[in-house]
Formats: structure tokens, C-alpha cells, sequence
């Protein structure tokens, strides 16, 4: 087991891996729009990924996913930053109907908040689901290999290799 990342972000603001995707609507012009909005309102971003096309993971949906990672400098807390997440998924048309995987328009998901392990009611950091989805492992691995999960002590690089999420994907830009 490696021991976590020595990377911390500079006067002690926090460091947010975001993970934005969504499958509906002008994509690509989506995901610009959120990066923008992500950039204004949350905080400065350190490091994005190449876009990556994914098959729906959980669901069947003609439509594929375009995803990426990006790495934010931020000074508010996780709670703070999922409250302007859900403000900017709701302005790129963000509908739930409540009835599990579906569709999105925007998607933006808080993979990791520096080191910290949180579990409130509304939030769960590390996300959840990281280590089964390669659209995540894939951008992680891109722009920070060694990056160490706080709860299995194993790199972005290690976890992307034993992944066994066998939806399809590929790297449809560069950064
Ligand atoms: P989704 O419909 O996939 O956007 O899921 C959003 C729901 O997951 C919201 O109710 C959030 O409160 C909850 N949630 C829990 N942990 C996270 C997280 N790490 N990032 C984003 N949403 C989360």
C-alpha cells in the first residue's frame, strides 16, 4: 500500500477532483460550458483531462457519454462545492426523475477532496463508484498517475490497470 500523494494544493486551499460528463444535448459544448462555469464559481482549474467517449455505465442509452476529470483549486469545503455543482448542472438542464441512471444532459460528481474520507447523508468522497469505472480511472490515470486512493492505497495508474469495467471508451481528444 503506497502512502497518500505528497501533492498538496498551495495556501492550504483544497484540492477537488471533479468528474463532468453528460450524454444529452450539445455535448462537447456542455462539458465547455461546465469547465467555464466550474472555472467562475468553484475554483481555479489545475488540470484537465482529454475528453473520453463512454458507453453508458448502469444503463442502456443509445447516446454515449463524453466525460473528463478535472483538478480544482478551491476554498470551499466539499459541501460547498456539491452545492455549486448541483447550481451548474441545473443550468446546463439537469432533469431527475428520480428513477436511477438516466440520461443527463451534465453530470458532475466530486471524485476525491484532498485526502478527507466523508459520509454525510448527501455526500460520499471518495466517490463510490471510482474504482468500477474506467471513464473515471482512465482521466484520472492522464493527469495524475500517482495519485493515491485515500481508502485502498492504490494509484490511479494501478487501479485503471485492474479495472474490470469492460464498457466501451476511448480518448476522443487531447488536453
Ligand atoms: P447523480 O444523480 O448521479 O448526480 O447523483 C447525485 C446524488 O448523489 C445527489 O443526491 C448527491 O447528494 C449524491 N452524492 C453523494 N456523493 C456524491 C459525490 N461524491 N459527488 C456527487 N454527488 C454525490
Amino acid at each position: 500500500m503506497k502512502s497518500a500523494s505528497a501533492t498538496t494544493a498551495p495556501n492550504s486551499l483544497n484540492r477537488v477532483f471533479l468528474g463532468i460528463g453528460g450524454n444529452l444535448g450539445d455535448r462537447l459544448g456542455n462539458l465547455r460550458r461546465a469547465i467555464e462555469l466550474i472555472g467562475e464559481r468553484i475554483g481555479r482549474i489545475e488540470k484537465g483531462s482529454s475528453i473520453y467517449l463512454s458507453e453508458p455505465w448502469g444503463f442502456k442509452h443509445a447516446k454515449y457519454f463524453t466525460n473528463i476529470v478535472a483538478e480544482i483549486y478551491t476554498t470551499f469545503s466539499a459541501d460547498e462545492v456539491l452545492t455549486k455543482a448541483f447550481e451548474i448542472e441545473a443550468e446546463l438542464k439537469r432533469t431527475r426523475s428520480g428513477n436511477g441512471y438516466e440520461g443527463r444532459t451534465m453530470d458532475i460528481d466530486i471524485l476525491f477532496f484532498n485526502n478527507e474520507i466523508v459520509n454525510t447523508e448527501r455526500l460520499v468522497v471518495p466517490h463510490p463508484h471510482i474504482c468500477q469505472r474506467l471513464f473515471v480511472l482512465l482521466p484520472m490515470a492522464e493527469i495524475e498517475p500517482n495519485f493515491v486512493h485515500p481508502q485502498n492505497g492504490k494509484t490511479m495508474l494501478e487501479l485503471s490497470e485492474i479495472c474490470t469495467d469492460n464498457g466501451k471508451i476511448k480518448k476522443i481528444s487531447s488536453n
